[in-house]
């Protein structure tokens, strides 16, 4: 779809990855079934970007879904970008590829076109996503984030993961992969939440100048059914300037809030499981916020962020 093509951003390896991406991720409570429907929907509707990681627990229904929309000639592997990441629980450089197998069965893949460090805090491994003491505290491991950065290298050249990349790095954690001796790939990206309320101006001029492209998640604020968000926050979509942006150009505030990122550059990532609601966010596409309106989103710039901690 050359639409599609016209919004991909040109990856450090080569690879393009469309700038506006379909999050999977939903409360616990929301049955698993949707999200198959809605990545079904999220196709049709022109998506060709999907975000899904091991931790969410949807790659089966995420892989029915493309497989289906393989097999009624809506799409060819090829056209899908696939995104998903490695768990905290995989992070020793020996559990990295066997996390990716896992994945890719569920998803009858052969490949997935970009594969995340997912958190930048190795824990346990086993079965346990969340591993807990007898006091209910989280077990983490002692891994060397560099080595599990190799393990990523070699998923690349195994032609598992066609690209590679973090999320929830800092700049200093990105800069002990970035100046790792004898690196073979950077990381394409860093996925990390980013919306007006916390615009990441500093850490995107840093991945900007590393030639990293920096991926938005809760680009719309989230979803405060999620048990793990920060509470009592103000709601990003009710904020009145974004609202009165999206009022003067007869546009949605989820429309401003996306497009904002797409012209700073940032790919944005928009989770919804209502159709009206896929539709609405992938217009965010086709039109166009004035440098005044660019100015008046940085300013709502103020630390508030949805997720408490990556954990
Ligand atoms: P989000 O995309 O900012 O917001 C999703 C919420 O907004 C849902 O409740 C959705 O409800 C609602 N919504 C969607 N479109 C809307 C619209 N046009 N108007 C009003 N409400 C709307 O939040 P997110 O799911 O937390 O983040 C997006 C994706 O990023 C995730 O799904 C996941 O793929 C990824 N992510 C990655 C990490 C990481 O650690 N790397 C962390 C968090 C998220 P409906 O479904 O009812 O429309």
């Amino acid at each position: 779809m050359s639409s599609v093509k016209l919004c991909s951003v040109k990856l450090n390896d080569g690879f393009f990855m469309p700038m506006l991406g379909f999050g999977t991720s939903a409360p616990n409570k929301v049955a698993k079934s949707e999200v198959e429907e809605a990545v079904m929907k999220a196709i049709d509707v022109g998506y060709r970007h999907f975000d899904s990681a091991y931790l969410y627990l949807n790659e089966e229904e995420i892989g029915r879904a493309i497989q289906k929309k393989i097999a009624d000639g809506s799409v060819k592997r090829e056209d899908i970008f696939y995104t998903s990441k490695v768990w905290g629980t995989f992070l020793r450089p020996e559990l990295v590829q066997t996390s990716l197998e896992i994945s890719l069965r569920k998803l009858q893949l052969s490949y997935v076109d970009l594969y995340l460090i997912h958190i930048p805090i190795p824990l346990k491994p086993g079965e346990e996503l969340f591993p807990k003491d007898e006091h209910g505290e989280l077990i983490f491991d002692t891994v060397d984030l560099c080595a599990t950065w190799e393990a990523m290298e070699k998923c690349k050249d195994s032609g598992l993961a066609k690209s590679i990349g973090v999320s929830n790095f800092n700049h200093k954690q990105l800069e002990r992969i970035l100046d790792k001796p004898s690196l073979k790939y950077k990381p394409v990206c860093n996925q990390v939440e980013c919306q007006p309320y916390l615009n990441q101006s500093k850490l995107l001029e840093f991945c900007k100048s590393q030639d990293i492209v920096l991926t938005a998640y809760a680009a719309l604020g989230s979803n405060s059914g999620k048990e793990w968000l920060s509470k009592n926050n103000p709601v990003l979509l009710e904020d009145p300037v974004l609202s009165a942006i999206a009022a003067r150009h007869r546009r949605t505030p989820a429309q401003v809030a996306l497009r904002y990122q797409l012209q700073r550059g940032v790919v944005a990532l928009a989770k919804s499981f209502n159709e009206e609601r896929i539709r609405e966010n992938f217009q965010a596409l086709d039109f166009q916020l004035t440098p005044e309106d660019m100015e008046s989103l940085d300013s709502l710039n103020r630390n508030i962020r949805y997720f408490v901690d990556p954990l």
